[in-house]
């Protein structure tokens, strides 16, 4: 075979390749989704049984039907995992487009998305909004926000209750520097050397949450590393963990 029909025999492979990717990545997709929409439906009907708006129940029955609800939830929260890294590859995978983008903005939102789930751990972010106006960023937007949103998740996540969790910004050296501080469970001395590997999770981590696939710092980093930026941390056991993220500030041209 000559180089020519070589190289052309490989693009077709890669392009067959990328195509049942993304024909598996799609069928995971839909069949999660039904999953997902099927259990979402047998918990509210569990629910309804357990509020007893069906009847009275006695105590055998009440019992069993809580632990019907606990495994459904836990087959809702396996099932969202399961989404969740698969959205991770594909996020990693689409190609990018840079624009210009206020970042406080883009934080304040992402701060609201999680606004429930850290009302419900009982854990307060605040925001220490930087006093002078920054320069926007040149970043893609919907890649940028899972980065937000994966350190976002962890601190609230990895938080003892009733902890805050702060969100700092700042320019330094025609750099803009995001850190994630929580006062929760901290980072071992193994995982400091493993927590960018993929579907690495410490030990603490999973005893605190039983839940998680290791994959969100692995596609954090790839991302911030597109953006020509750095991501590190600094931490203590059982006392927390401080996650910075920096990217290049977008000066225009005067
Ligand atoms: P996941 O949170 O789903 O396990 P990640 O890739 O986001 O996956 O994180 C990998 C691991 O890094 C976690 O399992 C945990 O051990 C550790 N980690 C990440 N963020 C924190 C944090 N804020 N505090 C303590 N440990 C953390």
């Amino acid at each position: 075979m000559d180089k020519d029909t070589e190289i052309k025999s490989l693009q077709d492979k890669i392009e067959k390749l990328t195509k049942l990717q993304s024909i598996r990545s799609d069928i995971v997709s839909v069949s999660a989704h039904q999953i997902r929409t099927s259990l979402s439906a047998l918990k509210w009907v569990i629910k309804m049984f357990m509020d007893g708006d069906l009847g009275k129940l006695n105590a055998e029955q009440e019992n069993l039907l809580k632990k019907a609800y606990e495994d459904n939830d836990r087959a809702i929260s396996v099932v969202t995992e399961l989404l969740q890294a698969n959205k991770a590859e594909d996020v990693i995978e689409k190609p990018y487009a840079f624009t210009e983008v206020n970042i406080i903005e883009l934080i304040e939102n992402s701060i609201f998305d999680f606004s429930g789930e850290a009302l419900a751990r009982k854990v307060e972010i605040i925001f220490l909004k930087p006093e002078t106006r920054l320069p926007t960023v040149n970043i893609d937007k919907d890649k940028f926000r899972v980065v937000l949103q994966n350190l976002l998740e962890n601190a609230i996540k990895y938080s003892n209750p009733n902890s805050k969790v702060f969100i700092a910004l700042r320019e330094k050296n025609n750099f803009i520097e995001i850190s994630v501080k929580d006062r929760g469970i901290g980072i071992s001395e193994e995982g400091k050397k493993s927590i960018f590997q993929k579907f690495y999770r410490d030990t603490t981590a999973q005893k605190k949450e039983s839940l998680g696939s290791g994959i969100g710092l692995f596609t954090t980093k790839k991302i911030v590393e597109d953006h020509s930026g750095k991501i590190w941390f600094e931490s203590t056991e059982n006392e927390g963990s401080t996650f910075f993220v920096t990217i290049p500030s977008f000066k225009e041209n005067t």
